[in-house]
């Protein structure tokens, strides 16, 4: 936080440098990968500009995650209270949310008498000025070359010409082969001081490659740490430019292109037993519903976490002699609330869950929990199989679709789920995964949004874990002291440490892959 309050405030000298010197430490004649500086400069304005513009193609999902935080003796910083918006972004409304949580009405957040958190606000820093970014009205210095991961950047500082609310002051990295931003780190406005109107954060705001010459905000990191009234972390992750607009008419161009592959087979409509016709009519609502989350844009495209898992599964099936069939498939759902579910022989669990669980065998725990409600039969709800009841705005999703089990079914897979582990690989190896479960019975009473889920059935009640409780219970207690226990790391403690780009968090689609599939362009 210090270092990064030091850059902005270098921002801020070099402004000044500027004026008198015109411009310190790049001339008009320097030469940066084979371009002068000042057409260096030219390009990543465009760029930048055009990237605005382009971004009101997409309506992306947006997710915000804050933790307000109180100074610790021992601990530093713990967590006290926490919130979470999830919206769809409307670039083209000027930077609005419209918000998927079923909390109408609750748009905002106060965090004490004069602090206001506002949604729509965080989003606002993925891009560097919406309304100014031009060379009238900032001045830049070059620095240096550095490789961000494997992308070779040119580092720029750059400071407004005229200090005005929304003028961004900080640093930029650009990648040298069309000069897009790839990432931005430093603040829109003046640091925030409580009283204010209106107040900026600081901020490190990430890029990701989505195609050719297409960089696409993913990530934003903020946090204020100098005010202990104003003493927060904040992460804000971006997804799904892919979805398009259902209502989009050259979808149905795209659907003629792309069904070359597909084709009716009349020879394979046969009589079917009743049984096989429950089942049948059973994945189809299973398919309906996978379908209309993937729609929305809140499932990752299946990739190496989906091998992981499903070999998790394999591990638990084969020492338990089961055969699953259909084969259990495994999705993982974009959110960071800690939650997994089932619809069908489809177990998802969310990207949040997987970030925090501490090894194979909590991986294994939750699976097996899941797995417990496939064999014991809890199927999905089969009005999903009328096509009807999925037809809604893609903002309704969490409203309409409904997977969570009631409580006699929960108590049966938990049953089921530590039978299933007792015989499995895992059993000598359940400690860390009771240690997690009661790290997170912890913090329940400060972190209720990240453990309220948007689908499955909460893992607690009350202020007590329910889910898989036997486990938690043969657990030792959780001392948050020493470090060799690694239970419960909300909010990314473990990333930071993962992270090869910057000692920070890591942008979600490193670890997720195959997040951002890049604008569709199956358009003949
Ligand atoms: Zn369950």
């Amino acid at each position: 936080m210090r270092h990064r309050r030091r850059r902005v405030l270098q921002g801020r000298i070099l402004l000044f440098g500027l004026a008198v010197l015109t411009c310190p430490g790049l001339t008009a004649s320097q030469q940066e990968g084979g371009i002068t500086a000042d057409r260096a400069i030219d390009k990543i304005i465009a760029k930048e500009n055009e990237l605005i513009k382009k971004l009101t193609e997409f309506r992306p999902l947006v997710e915000t995650y804050i933790q307000n935080l109180a100074k610790d003796e021992s601990l530093g910083a713990v967590p006290i209270s926490d919130k979470y918006f999830l919206s769809r972004l409307d670039v083209k409304a000027g930077l609005r949310g419209q918000s998927l949580l079923d909390r109408p009405g609750e748009k905002k957040f106060h965090l004490n008498r004069t602090v206001v958190f506002e949604p729509d606000g965080f989003a606002s820093m993925i891009v560097i000025d919406a309304k100014g970014f031009t060379r009238s009205n900032y001045t830049f210095r070059f620095l240096r070359r550095e490789f961000l991961g494997d992308v070779r950047c040119l580092i720029f500082d750059i400071a407004p010409v005229k200090r005005q609310a929304g003028r961004f002051t900080g640093r930029i990295w650009v990648e040298d082969q069309d000069f897009n931003i790839v990432r931005f780190n430093g603040i829109h406005g003046p640091p925030p001081k409580l009283g204010e109107p209106l107040l900026w954060f600081h901020c490190d705001s990430w890029r990701q490659n989505a195609g050719p010459n297409l960089w696409l905000p993913s990530y934003v990191y903020s946090e204020e740490t100098e005010d202990p009234k104003l003493n927060f972390k904040a992460q804000t992750r971006l997804w799904g430019y892919n979805v398009q607009k259902r209502t989009d008419l050259n979808e149905f161009t795209a659907v003629l292109v792309d069904s070359g592959t597909v084709r009716d087979a009349p020879e394979a409509v046969q009589d079917v037993s009743p049984l096989m016709a429950t089942r049948a009519w059973q994945q189809q609502a299973e398919d309906n519903i996978i379908r209309r989350i993937e729609e929305t844009g809140l499932f990752a495209a299946p990739g190496a976490v989906n091998t992981i898992l499903e070999t998790v599964i394999r591990n638990l099936e084969i020492t338990n002699n089961l055969d699953v069939q259909p084969e259990v498939r495994t999705r993982v759902l974009l959110t960071s609330p800690l939650e997994s579910f089932t619809i069908g022989h489809t177990i998802v669990i969310s990207r949040g869950l997987i970030d925090v669980l501490p090894d194979e065998a909590s991986l294994a725990s939750v699976l097996a929990h899941e797995l417990a409600h496939i064999v014991s039969g809890h199927n999905p709800n089969t009005k999903y199989a009328f096509s009807d009841s999925l037809l809604f705005d893609d903002v309704e999703t969490l409203r309409k679709i409904f997977v969570r089990r009631d409580e006699r079914e929960e108590a049966q897979a938990d049953a089921k789920a530590a039978e299933l582990l007792e015989k499995s690989p895992y059993k000598e190896r359940l400690k860390d995964a009771g240690l997690f479960l009661r790290a997170m019975s912890d913090r329940i009473r400060f972190l209720p949004e990240l453990l309220r889920p948007h689908f499955g059935n909460s893992m607690v009640r009350g202020s007590e874990v329910v889910r898989l409780a036997s486990i938690m219970q043969a657990a030792p207690e959780v001392e948050l002291k020493r470090h060799d226990q690694i239970a419960a790391l909300p909010l990314g403690a473990r990333l930071r440490a993962s992270c090869a780009f910057c000692g920070f968090f890591l942008p979600v689609s490193v670890r997720v892959v195959g997040v951002i599939r890049g604008a569709r362009i199956t358009r003949a």
